[in-house]
């Protein structure tokens, strides 16, 4: 299987929430996790409530492979949640681990969709096994759902508030019970989460903007860091006891997860990745003929990269958008024309030519070694890399996967070390200075543990001596 997840610094989630009153929703759901589909590939599910009791789908696969049109007809209200998993390193990918987690606790159902990564998941986990709690899956989140039911004696805000007391780590939420939906974000804001309008009476909640936009609802704004947002028949309500001036939102959103079309606490992503594209054009000052990028992630920052400087942005390389998940390779030889497959050089466009290319990550460096042999095949007189991200040196605690710590390249080897390794004429990192100039105006403040090596929500146990 060709899994390009390996090159690439990935999400595991996505999340959706909708309440609208006198509308079956499972259709606008399906269409808002349609356009969450880059946050997480690897499983979805839906739940939905009628007022009386929640119906939930969930498998493994792509949105269009796991609904149709049958499956949507079985999940019939007006309130619902919905999530895209891309599991971490290491995670089964079961059924069982797909969200919505549904339950049943003393007042009723819950629902819950999870984006982020507990660090204290395992300690949480012993205790509630402790006190007699039975697990499902192996993801953290069902500890949340866990945690929530032992407060049930509660009503569930004040459950909420409870729970988040014990969570440590990143998280953004939707739940719902039969009536009410709510979303939740982590004290630190480490995940993206936001509301919108739908109609009078409808409300929307999902990761990122481009969903509000999927389903023709307006954006309100984002959810505040620690912040409780219950909808229910009396409206929209607020309670934020856990909020402070700091924000710890992953600078990664900005630099490949979310898409260019959406808007985070402020901040367009397209917007971002131009602006970083020209801080590393001030950085990295090259006599070249042509700026080229990796599409589709590195191309904005490319654009950037040209408007800055002054060399002209070309498409030099074209993407098959069709080579997924489950693109079977059998044998070594299919294996090296894999990223020809996926990323095919255009002669007209690169021959005789001093070449710039840009990139938002080198993880193994395995593709971009490939991509810079390709490129001088077709006819590239130089190659020089240009990273709109700094080295990833360290692991994410926090819910993207960079990787497996022992393969990060830039873990390993210096710069010059990489450049070797890829065999280009020169590469360039954006400085960590550049990279915040390109989104620090927006007055958030940022995670960039895994460049950085400074994690801002606290490391699991087992890894406060490894990590610095
Ligand atoms: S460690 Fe990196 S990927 Fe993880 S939340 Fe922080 S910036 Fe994002």
């Amino acid at each position: 299987m060709f899994d390009d997840r390996l090159e690439k610094v990935n999400d595991e989630c996505g999340v959706f929430g909708i309440y609208a009153p006198g509308r079956s929703v499972s259709e606008l759901v399906y269409l808002g996790l349609f356009s969450l589909q880059h946050r997480g590939q690897e499983a979805c599910g839906i739940a939905v409530s009628d007022g009386d009791m929640i119906h939930h789908y969930k498998n493994l696969g792509m949105v269009t492979e796991v609904f149709n049109q049958n499956t949507l007809n079985t999940l019939d209200g007006y309130l619902a949640i919905g999530h895209v998993r891309y599991s971490a390193s290491g995670q089964s990918k079961t059924q069982q681990n797909a969200q919505p987690i549904v339950a049943r606790y003393q007042h009723g159902e819950i629902a819950l969709a999870h984006n982020g990564s507990l660090i204290n998941g395992e300690e949480l986990r012993q205790s509630l096994m402790e006190r007699g709690s039975l697990f499902h899956t192996t993801v953290d989140s069902e500890q949340i759902v866990a945690l929530i039911a032992s407060h049930g004696h509660d009503a569930m805000e004040q459950a909420m508030l409870k729970t988040m007391i014990d969570l440590k780590g990143s998280y953004s939420l939707v739940l719902m019970t039969e009536d009410t939906l709510y979303a939740v974000r982590d004290p630190l804001g480490n995940r993206p989460l936001c509301i919108g309008k739908l109609g009078d009476e409808g409300y929307v909640v999902a990761s990122e903007t481009c969903a509000l936009d999927a389903i023709g609802a307006t954006f309100l704004r984002d959810v505040a860091p620690g912040e409780i947002v219950t909808v229910d028949a009396t409206g929209l309500h607020s309670t934020n006891m856990f909020g402070t001036d700091k924000q710890a939102l992953c600078i990664f959103e900005f630099v490949y997860i979310a898409r260019p079309d959406s808007n985070i606490d402020g901040i367009n992503v397209n917007k971002a990745r131009r602006l970083m594209g020209r801080e590393l054009a001030k950085e990295a000052k090259l006599d070249v003929d042509i700026v080229i990028s990796v599409p589709d992630s590195g191309t904005t920052a490319a654009i950037g990269y040209a408007e800055e400087s002054g060399i002209p942005f070309t498409q030099g390389i074209l993407k098959n958008r069709y080579t997924g998940r489950s693109f079977i390779q059998p044998t070594q030889e299919m294996r090296e024309q894999m990223v020809k497959l996926k990323l095919n050089p255009i002669r007209d466009a690169l021959e005789g030519k001093r070449v710039a290319v840009v990139d938002d990550s080198i993880v193994r460096g395995t593709t971009s070694r490939k991509l810079v042999k390709l490129l001088r095949e077709y006819g590239a007189k130089e190659v020089h890399m240009l990273i709109s991200c700094p080295p990833v040196k360290y692991p994410c605690f926090y819910g993207v996967d960079t990787g497996n710590p022992e393969e990060l390249i830039a873990a390993k080897l210096d710069v010059d070390g990489i450049c070797e390794h890829i065999g280009a004429d020169s590469l360039h990192y954006i400085s960590m200075e550049g990279i915040l100039r390109a989104v620090e105006w927006s007055g958030v403040g940022f995670c960039t543990a895994c460049v950085s090596g400074e994690y801002p929500l606290g490391v699991p146990c087992n890894h406060c001596k490894k990590s610095k």
